[in-house]
């Protein structure tokens, strides 16, 4: 992890030419660890390292839902890149919550006299003859009227399987192409709950924790998990990534209510099927199986719930609008060629319709910061280049 690590920040712009030479006799050694396993999965490496020792892979990957839930078809460098950062230098929290950064970015916005809307569902995107891009048709949640605002740069933030629906007919299927067959990532089941305690009033110790049960036996056990919430919860629970805030300055005890969040991997199809009466009676359930199983952990802490927010890979897929209630674009396997850069891809079909997801190349906030830059930077050459 850390020869890729390093391999990667040689080849970035990071540095100067003194720290270059400095670094150059490290170099080779850093870009194997890069090739070997270009085109590996997490199980293949691991396995050449620990073999059978599934101890060993469930303390170095306890928190894989972090990311993925089927360590065989993991891409390695995906995990070496996002592992190795987050073991290397630990989790990065906004403070006050990620509203707080959209917040932010909002007020940036219009300070450098720019508009934002919210609560408007873009309904359609315009293209020109000669297939460039004319503007976007966004529908308000408050008259229901749609509106076209002409912009000849758009930066898609929701999934391709939206966009598509979104573009001209003739136009869908050439848009779609790169990413037609890709499989997306996981979804999430999350539980949080406002305690009237601080919760190390109950014995938790760390910002986060991961509650592995006993029935995994092997790290490859995770892709089982998620699908344990097809049914009413039983003698097995799924693994389960804890979070207690007041561990760090995450700024969200201010009120006197102290939140902690339980989050498992879900699938959408689990969710799928049921009338509104037993989709809420099954969430309901399953909440209260999860307050039991983290009062069995830190006893007491089910009497100090004073708040309780649930959401599903349902209620995701319909907020986010992903497939599947997809939170972090594709799945990141293993890529079928050797790669000679980071598998990010902004451009599309369309002259000035750019993708600015998790979808264009890797999900959570940073793989999601670091694609709309590359939007961002890439429509700006693109607009240079144009005059
Ligand atoms: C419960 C939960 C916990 C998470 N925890 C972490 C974490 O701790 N660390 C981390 O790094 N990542 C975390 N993630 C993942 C992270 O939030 C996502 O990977 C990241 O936000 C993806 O960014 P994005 O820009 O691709 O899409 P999103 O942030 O999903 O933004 C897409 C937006 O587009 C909107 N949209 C879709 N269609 C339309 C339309 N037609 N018109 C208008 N708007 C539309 C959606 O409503 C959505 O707001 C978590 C996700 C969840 C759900």
């Amino acid at each position: 992890m850390k020869r890729t690590h390093n391999a990667v920040e040689f080849l970035s712009n990071e540095h100067g030419v003194l720290w270059r030479l400095a670094h150059a006799a490290e170099l080779p050694l850093n870009l194997w660890a890069v090739l070997r396993d270009m085109r590996s999965s997490l199980s293949e490496v691991f396995a050449r390292h620990f073999g059978d020792d599934e101890a060993v892979k469930f303390a170095l990957a306890a928190n894989l839902p972090y990311y993925a839930d089927d360590p065989d078809t993991f891409w390695w460098l995906g995990y070496a890149m996002a592992q190795g950062g987050y073991l290397r230098s630990g989790g990065y929290y906004i403070k006050g919550g990620s509203q707080t950064l959209s917040n932010r970015l909002v007020e940036i916005i219009r300070e450098e006299g720019g508009e934002t809307l919210s609560g408007c569902e873009a309904v359609a995107i315009d293209v020109g003859p000669a297939g460039e891009a004319v503007g976007v048709r966004y529908r308000s949640a408050s008259d229901g009227a749609d509106t076209l605002a002409l912009a000849p740069v758009i930066f898609a933030n929701a999934a391709p399987h939206v966009i598509e629906g979104l573009l001209p007919a003739e136009h869908r299927a050439a848009f779609m192409q790169p990413y037609r067959d890709r499989p997306v990532s996981i979804s999430l089941f999350s539980v949080t709950l406002g305690l009237n305690k601080r919760p190390s009033a109950f014995g938790v110790t760390s910002y986060s924790t991961q509650l592995i049960p006993a029935w995994m036996e092997r790290l490859g056990d995770y892709k089982r998990s998620a699908e344990l919430m097809g049914d009413m919860p039983g003698d097995r629970m799924p693994a389960m990534g804890v979070v207690d805030y007041s561990q760090i300055d995450s700024g969200l005890t201010d009120n006197g209510v102290f939140p902690i969040n339980a989050v498992c991997a879900d699938r959408l199809e689990n969710w799928q099927g049921l009338s509104d009466d037993a989709y809420t009676e099954k969430k309901d359930t399953w909440l209260r199986a999860i307050i039991r199983r983290l009062d069995e952990e830190w006893p007491g802490l089910a009497d100090a719930v004073v708040e309780t927010t649930v959401t599903t890979a349902r209620s995701l897929h319909e907020y986010l609008n992903t497939p599947g209630g997809a939170v972090y674009g594709f799945a990141m396997r293993p890529p079928e060629h050797l790669l000679t850069g980071p598998p990010r891809s902004v451009e599309t079909t369309i002259n000035g319709l750019w993708m600015a997801s998790s979808f264009a190349g890797f999900g959570g906030f940073t793989g999601a910061m670091a694609v709309g830059a590359l939007a961002a930077q890439t429509a700006m050459r693109d607009a240079t280049i144009g005059k």
